[in-house]
Formats: structure tokens, sequence, C-alpha cells
């Protein structure tokens, strides 16, 4: 079985207050050197015969911001992965870019070398709302990079959108949607605005510089969103994501159905249901029991973790993550040796918590039968114990073995996973 590859490119041009990715702002990025240094970890995996002979069904290049990245040099990247590790024929391929740090000729070179699928972080089609997340690019440069997007070959794009911003409406947000829609991409990701630690909007949002909209206003914000992307022909096919028919993501489908995936480069997260690869590592600290914070947006958040030994016969799988320092990433690589900052082995427990949170985000939800092929019998039936109640309240609907959010539990996810983990699994 294949596997999809993570590259995290760790630069940006200025960082934005909203930002705790794993990014610096940098004027020159290291192009070479950094590119390299990837390649040579991709190279350690290879010499240790993780997922030996299996091909790589899906790539990410995410950041950060890509496109800083020149096309020669992107393009000759890609091949250097696949001389090293083949590339399925049908695999897609994203490149991440920013609006602003693109244009016409550039995207026509990413695609001519290989990019199929270009994911733009558009964020917003309003000048205000730009300002205020502190993007360094405007509503007209959003608007021209998917037009640069499509006379340049790129027949799959994505667009993001942020919501929930300050004083956000649901006419305000309604608008982006539209104006989204009346551009076609293929697909549109619609994240919520989180304020989290160690941002800048974090200081000001304590001190009170600004308030978001209450929780009533974003469920409203989320579910209209949702229901315009439906009757616009875009499937909802997760929380935050809609496509038109044939453009789901395949990289985040892997992510969120629990598929394998090695992500390289500082910081970047990996997960695997076998992974001898990393049994002895040199440096990396066996996670202690606590929950692992995400270095980039792509993996999905860690479910805590424990100290055993990497290969444990009662771990379900494993997840482990690379030293964030980019300079660091890079001196670990030339020293020869996987450049991990941590590990953990995921208990029965974090297992089933880590299914019920990515499957839940999925329009067609989970089957109970899978369930119990992955967890058994017994715990089949204290799930159902427990979803019968929110079920009756409307939070959940059903269809014969496959269960599912209802509009009404969608905005309320993480409140209902905590009703379910807390009953112990
Ligand atoms: S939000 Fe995106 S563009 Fe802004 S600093 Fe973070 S990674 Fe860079």
């Amino acid at each position: 079985m294949g596997f999809s590859l993570y590259i995290h490119i760790p630069y940006c041009r200025h960082i934005c207050p909203y930002c705790d990715f794993n990014v610096r702002a940098v004027k020159q990025v290291p192009e070479e050197p950094y590119l390299e240094g990837v390649i040579a970890e991709l190279q350690l995996y290879k010499e240790k015969e993780w997922h030996a002979g299996n091909t790589i069904e899906t790539v990410y290049l995410g950041g950060g911001t890509p496109s800083l990245f020149s096309a020669k040099g992107l393009g000759k990247f890609l091949q250097s992965i696949d001389v090293l590790w083949p590339i399925a024929s049908n695999a897609e391929c994203t490149l991440e870019a920013n609006p602003g740090t693109i244009n016409l000729e550039i995207l026509k070179s990413y695609r001519q070398s290989g990019w199929n699928r270009l994911s733009l972080g558009v964020q917003s089609f309003s000048d205000e709302n730009l300002k205020f997340l502190g993007r360094d690019h405007t509503a007209k440069e959003g608007i021209e990079a998917l037009e640069f997007a499509r006379k340049g070959g790129f027949e799959n794009v994505s667009v993001d959108l942020i919501f929930g911003l300050r004083n956000q409406t649901l006419e305000n947000w309604l608008q982006d949607i539209e104006k989204a829609i009346s551009l076609q991409p293929n697909h549109i990701s619609t994240y919520n605005l989180t304020i989290e630690e160690r941002t800048i909007f974090y200081k000001q949002y304590q001190k009170g510089k600004f308030q978001l909209p209450e929780d009533d206003v974003q469920a409203e914000v989320l579910l209209q969103g949702r229901a315009w992307l439906q009757e616009a022909g875009y499937e909802t096919y997760e929380i935050s994501n809609a496509a038109k028919p044939g453009f789901r993501s395949r990289h985040n489908l892997n992510y969120w159905l629990g598929g394998d995936y090695l992500g390289i480069g500082a910081g970047a997260h990996s997960y695997s249901k076998e992974c001898s690869v990393i049994a002895s590592p040199e440096g990396a600290k066996q996670s202690p029991d606590k929950s692992s914070t995400s270095g980039d947006r792509h993996a999905p958040a860690g479910a805590g973790a424990r100290d055993d030994k990497m290969v444990d016969e009662r771990s379900f799988s494993h997840r482990w993550w690379n030293i964030r320092n980019p300079g660091a990433y890079l001196q670990k690589i030339k020293e020869g040796a996987l450049p991990l900052q941590e590990i953990e082995a995921l208990t029965e427990a974090q297992a089933l918590s880590e299914f019920l949170l990515t499957r839940l985000r999925l329009q067609e939800g989970f089957s109970l039968d899978d369930f119990e092929s992955r967890f058994g019998s017994t715990q089949r039936e204290l799930l159902q114990d427990r979803i019968k109640p929110l079920s009756q309240q409307g939070f959940f609907n059903s269809l014969s073995n496959q269960i599912f959010l209802s509009p009404k539990g969608i905005p309320l996810l993480n409140e209902l996973l905590v009703k379910l983990y807390d009953s112990g699994a």
C-alpha cells in the first residue's frame, strides 16, 4: 500500500499575527541547502526501508510559503523525490502558494514541472479582512492568483478562506463565499480563526484589543457557508472542506482515514501503523504522557502519548515529528541521523479517540463495522450506548451502519467528542 508525503517549508516573508505554524520570517529563502537537506532526509528513510517497494500516492508541499522557492528549484526537487522514491503516475502533487508571491510565468513553470494541484492562501476577498489578518497581499492579488493558476494550466485549484474574524457578520462571510464560488475553484477550504498561544493575536485578544463573534454567530456562519457551497455544487465532504465532484483532497483524506504518511522538513509530523524504521532513534525523546502540538496544520493533532518503547506489541500506531528549528534540523541530517524531535506510541484508547476525531469530521462519518474491526465488539457496544442519547438529542445521524454528525452536531464536534471520550474508552 502506498503512502502520502508531506514536505514542510518553514519560511515566510513575514509572520501573520494569528499564525502558530513552524515558520521563520526571512528576506531570502535558503532554497538550495534546505531542499538538499529534505532530499537527504528522504534518503535516510529509504535506506531504512520504511514502506520499501511502495509508491508515493500524494505529495504535499506546505508551509510556510513554498511559492517563495523558484520554479526551477521546485521542479528539480519533485524530480529528485521521484528518482529516490517513485511517485505514482496518477499522484496528486499539491503546492501551496500565497497570492503576491506568484505570477503567470512562475505558475506555468510549476505546472510544467509536475505539480498538478495548487492550494492558494487567499484567506479573504475583502481588503479590510486581509488587513486585520495581517496578510501581505490584497483582495485583487487573490483574484489574480486564481486567474494565473487557470491560465498557467492548473486544472485542480484549491482556495483557503478564514472565517470568524473580528466583528464578522454572516453577511460579510457570505460575501467571501459568494466571491469564491464565482471564481469556481475546484476545492474550497474554510477555516475558523482560532487564537493560539504564542501568537500576536493571543496577546492582543487577552488585552481586549478585539473581540470575535459569539459562538452562535460562528455556528451560523459555518452552517450557512456550507449550505451555500452545497447549493453551488460543492460537496462539503469534511467540516472545513468542500470540493467539486472528483476534486476532494486525496492527501488530506489519507490523514482523515488513518493512512500512513511521512512528513519531512523542519517540524514535520509523520504517522504509521508500522514503524520499526525508527525503533532506535538517536537523540529523539520518547514522548511523555501529553498531547503533541503540531508544527504544521496538515497533520491531525496528536492524541496524547505514553513513554513506551517504539516497537510495542500493545501500541496501535506511532507518530513522530522533527526538530522544529530549520538550522538544527539541517545539522542533524548532515550528521547522517534522522532529525527526530519526539515519538509517540498510541495506545488503544488514544487510537480510538483519534479515529472518532478524524472520521467524524467527514460527511460520511464512519461505519460501526469498521470501528469494530479495529477496536473490537466490546468497544462497539460501549460506543453505541454513548451515541444513542446524543442521537436522540439530534447531534448524530445514522444510516444503517454509518454514523455521522447532523447539521446540529457539526459546530459542536469538540464538545461531543469529550462526551464520547469521557465515558472512558
Ligand atoms: S499564516 Fe501562512 S503566510 Fe502567514 S505566517 Fe503563517 S504560514 Fe506564513
